[in-house]
């Protein structure tokens, strides 16, 4: 397996930027994970970052993970896997939209591309492992998004980061807000949260803005991530009133196009020239302006978290959705 430089080193900070245009009475801050240096950056960047650290201990040759038409996750895990020179196989739900460019890039990057009704993704899966192993393959399947230790870890030590901002920027933020889907993002922030509780230094809480669950698998998808990255401390450290994660802005549910999103998304773009897209990053800002105004919050320190799906903002622009 192939060394990636980027990698070997833990990644550098992503910037915090204070919002120039007006949004609603608090000051908006945005972290740009958007930025992270790998295959377009987000989330997914971050989360890769640290499977490369569990993969390189393995004897692998094939990465297999799924998503949809759309996936950001995709895209970098097939990029991943190229990185690492192996093959990577992808297990995707039909889908009727022209091809995104995420979809594009990840056969640029040499990933076969296995389409089935979305009923039989889990069974199309357990045939393409089992087929690979047979044919004495060593395939490693990521979950879908990332979901895992790996990417709960990813976003612990994105909170510590976070931390450490708050004293270099001189800003306490009073929460954090993020676009939830698989929930490894938000149970990783949450770890981080709780760990650090305790240390007198001030943590922020997290809001999840869902862009597709219901609140209820949301949630316990969330609370089993978290059980399982703290282990024995679980019981010690962890209330459900820790867990703040939100169905009401899902905007007629996943991938769903709204028009008001779409124009906040013009907005942002104007005012601070970040681009956002309208399935995740986009829609999870609107939730969450939302969610302040409902709220009554006012004159505090938000900070967003901008999770990436840079290329999915490009297909809006091209009026793929
Ligand atoms: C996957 C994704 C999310 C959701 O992250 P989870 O860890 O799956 O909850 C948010 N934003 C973008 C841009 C994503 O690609």
């Amino acid at each position: 397996m192939n060394k990636i430089a980027l990698f070997e080193h833990p990644l550098r900070s992503t910037p915090l930027v204070e919002c120039a245009g007006q949004y609603c009475d608090n000051r908006i801050w945005i972290k740009r994970d958007d930025l992270i240096p790998f295959c377009f950056g987000g989330n997914k960047a971050r989360k890769a970052a640290e499977f490369y650290h569990v993969l390189k201990e393995t004897d692998t040759d094939l990465l297999m993970t799924y998503g949809s038409n759309c996936s950001n996750h995709c895209r970098v895990i097939a990029n991943l896997a190229f990185a690492l020179g192996v093959h990577c196989h992808i297990i995707s739900p039909d889908s009727k939209e022209e091809d995104s460019f995420n979809r594009l890039m990840t056969e640029q990057f040499g990933a076969t591309v296995e389409t089935c009704p979305v009923s039989e993704v889990s069974d199309t899966i357990d045939r393409a492992m089992a087929s690979f192993t047979e044919k004495g393959r060593k395939p490693y399947f990521i979950m879908g998004g990332g979901h895992g230790i790996p990417g709960c870890n990813a976003y612990v030590k994105a909170y510590e980061e976070i931390l450490l901002q708050q004293l270099e920027y001189g800003v306490d933020f009073d929460l954090i807000c993020h676009a939830s889907g698989t929930g490894s993002t938000q149970a990783g922030l949450t770890c981080g949260r709780l760990m650090h509780a305790h240390s007198g230094k001030k943590c922020p809480q997290v809001v999840g803005i869902s862009i597709a669950r219901e609140a209820k698998r949301g949630r316990e998808v969330i609370r089993e991530s978290i059980a399982e990255y703290l282990g024995e401390r679980y019981e010690e450290l962890y209330r459900d009133a820790d867990l703040i994660f939100t169905d009401k802005y899902r905007l007629g549910g996943y991938g769903n196009y709204n028009e008001e999103v779409a124009q906040l998304i013009g907005k942002v773009m104007s005012h601070e020239g970040i681009p956002m897209d309208t399935t995740y990053v986009g829609k999870a800002f609107c939730g969450m302006l939302k969610y302040l105004r409902e709220k009554r919050i006012s004159g505090k320190n938000i900070l967003f978290i901008h999770t990436g799906g840079t290329p999915l903002y490009f297909d809006h622009l091209k009026g793929l959705s």
